[in-house]
């Protein structure tokens, strides 16, 4: 889409630094990294959210993730352990919306935080974790292909 930025760095409209390239897919440098390294991997389609996105480019991405991770660590960066983040939809964070996926390096004492209310947190019982699971398995039964795809 026209004036989506991610299109616009797929179409070379805007610059960035890129770290991979296939037909299907961009990798490329965040702008503001949560550390040095932080990757973006994004398909190089506009799919707004992973609802949108079919399973073959799906799994691409995650291949790509998963040799991006590989590479991150043995880059030399300050790298620890390595965070995957995917915000899909705006009560989520997604603030472009043009589905991507964030790999970035951790290391202890680092300024990362996940902000969550722990300690008032009401825990369900099993019989709100059966219901709950019974209903997403349910959800799944019905998608195309079932539960297996
Ligand atoms: P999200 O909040 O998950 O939608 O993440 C959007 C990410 O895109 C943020 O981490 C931004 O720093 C990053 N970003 C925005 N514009 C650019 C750009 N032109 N080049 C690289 N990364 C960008
Ligand atoms: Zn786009």
């Amino acid at each position: 889409v026209s004036e989506c930025i991610f299109c616009k760095i797929v179409a070379g409209e805007l610059p960035s630094s890129k770290v991979y390239e296939d037909d299907t897919l961009l990798a490329f440098m965040d702008i503001n990294p949560i550390n040095e390294g932080h990757t973006l991997v994004i398909p190089k389609e506009h799919f707004v959210e992973m609802a949108d996105m079919d399973e073959q480019t799906g799994m691409l991405l995650f291949q790509a993730t998963l040799r991006l991770q590989r590479a991150i660590r043995d880059s030399g960066v300050p790298c620890e352990a390595i965070n995957l983040f995917l915000a899909d939809g705006e009560a989520a964070g997604q603030e472009v919306p043009h589905v991507h996926m964030h790999i970035f390096p951790r290391f202890k004492g680092d300024a990362f935080r996940v902000h969550y209310d722990w300690v008032s947190k009401q825990w369900p019982g099993r019989e709100q974790l059966d219901a709950t699971a019974a209903g997403i398995r349910n959800a799944l039964e019905v998608q195309p292909g079932g539960a297996t795809a």
